[in-house]
């Protein structure tokens, strides 16, 4: 991917750039102040208008008129495996390999659970230390339920510590503090060329850079629906079981829907076909509702466009934040590759937490992650390339002005 940036980038290039940019009409489908600048899309998206609409619908003429009958009327039961496929389409997968379900941390227990008792004789998880949290407790907390390892080694050790006892690889593709991007075809297959299954988290990939996972033959995958899918708080995850691997792997919470006819009322357990079977119990349907506004609107705008104009944010971002910003004492953590990255860029600091609080007073929502990184989420479909600029001016101006020094930036506070 090579990036076409006029040399003298000003703020006018940059409104230029707005100007003649596929995915700008997007930003008027989300609600919006006009004020913030809103760089925390990768922590929790916004809320798209058609969301307000539909979930006002599907309350008071779906929950308050259909009720029960729903169920069947309204395609509630359907939902998980309808919005399923939608986000099947936006991360290169096929229809009937993707369920929305549950958070990513249980889609994770789930799916690392399958994977050891489908494949006993191999005891180990391998992962890095520098994975999502959840990840690694979760990981963790399989090994101890099932009596096996967690080999978990830095980013640059991760081939040679795959090997023949290796069931599983566990990584996430975008890291959530850096913004640093793994190779996911080139790590799935050194994965493969160990007899190791692969699970990607995309919970800072999908709805921020293009994904394949058919095209790298992934195995398994999970992520969440409030991030860049803007599916709102508490909205649920997907997770991705490859179509070759739909026999073998089973489904550890068995529950009633998942079962091949949940209404015959069976007291034997009989397991539904490929993805249904990864059902367990009723699903959010109010809230995959939501879920499903914004990944409709992910695949209106087409997950190769949102990629590319991810990779020219993040560009504009950190040209400016070299001139501007390096100076000052910050180091842009995110990588210079535009295919090495996602959506976001982290910047060290380290007065960092109190530069992000000032920051945000100054109407720039970023966030921080310690010891001593600010974020910033670049969401393609409603961040401008003016808001780069002006995002990195107001860093500057906190900085410069001392205004990071105040002593009510620098209490103690539990971080969002
Ligand atoms: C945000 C995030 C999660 C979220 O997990 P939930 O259980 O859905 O809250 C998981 N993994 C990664 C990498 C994340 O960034």
């Amino acid at each position: 991917m090579t990036i076409q940036l006029p040399d003298n980038l000003d703020r006018n290039s940059c409104a230029a750039l707005d100007a003649r940019d596929p995915l700008a009409a997007f930003r008027d489908r989300f609600l919006d102040d006009g004020a913030t600048i809103y760089l925390d899309g990768n922590s929790m998206g916004r809320l798209p208008k058609a969301a307000v609409s539909r979930l006002q619908e599907m309350a008071e003429h779906e929950w308050g008129t259909i009720l029960v009958r729903g169920w069947t009327e309204s395609g509630w039961m359907e939902s998980p495996l309808r919005v399923g496929d939608s986000v099947a389409e936006l991360i290169g997968a096929s229809p009937g390999e993707v369920l929305v379900a549950d958070t990513t941390s249980v889609g994770l227990f789930r799916l690392m659970t399958s994977v050891l008792r489908a494949r006993p004789q191999r005891r180990v998880i391998v992962t890095e230390r520098s994975n999502f949290p959840t990840d690694l407790y979760i990981a963790s907390g399989v090994a101890d339920l099932l009596g096996c390892e967690v080999r978990t080694v830095e980013r640059a050790h991760l081939r040679d510590a795959l090997d023949g006892d290796t069931a599983l690889l566990v990584l996430t593709e975008v890291d959530f503090r850096t913004g640093e991007r793994h190779d996911m075809g080139a790590l799935t297959a050194a994965a493969h060329g160990v007899g190791a299954l692969v699970l990607w988290d995309l919970s800072h990939s999908a709805g921020a850079v293009e994904i394949q996972l058919n095209h790298h033959g992934v195995d398994l995958a999970v992520g969440c629906g409030y991030k860049y899918l803007n599916g709102g708080p508490g909205s649920p995850a997907y997770l991705y079981v490859a179509t070759a691997l739909q026999d073998e792997l089973r489904n550890p919470i068995q529950g009633w829907l998942g079962h091949d006819n949940p209404f015959l009322f069976d007291a034997e357990y009989r397991r539904g076909p490929g993805i249904r079977g990864w059902m367990s119990g009723s699903p959010p349907v109010l809230a995959i509702g939501a879920l499903a506004v914004g990944v409709g609107i992910q695949l209106e705008a087409g997950a190769h466009a949102v990629g590319e104009k991810a990779a020219m944010l993040t560009e504009v971002f950190m040209r400016r934040a070299h001139a501007r910003l390096d100076a000052l004492g910050f180091e842009v953590a995110t990588p210079g590759a535009p295919d090495r990255r996602g959506a976001q860029v982290s910047l060290r600091h380290p007065d960092g937490l109190a530069i992000v609080r000032a920051v945000a007073d100054q109407g720039v929502i970023g966030d921080f992650r310690p010891p001593d990184l600010c974020r910033f989420g670049l969401a393609p479909l409603y961040t401008r390339f003016v808001d780069c600029w002006d995002a990195v001016e107001r860093i500057a101006a906190v900085v410069e002005s001392g205004a990071n020094r105040l002593p009510h930036y620098r209490e103690e506070v539990a971080i969002p």
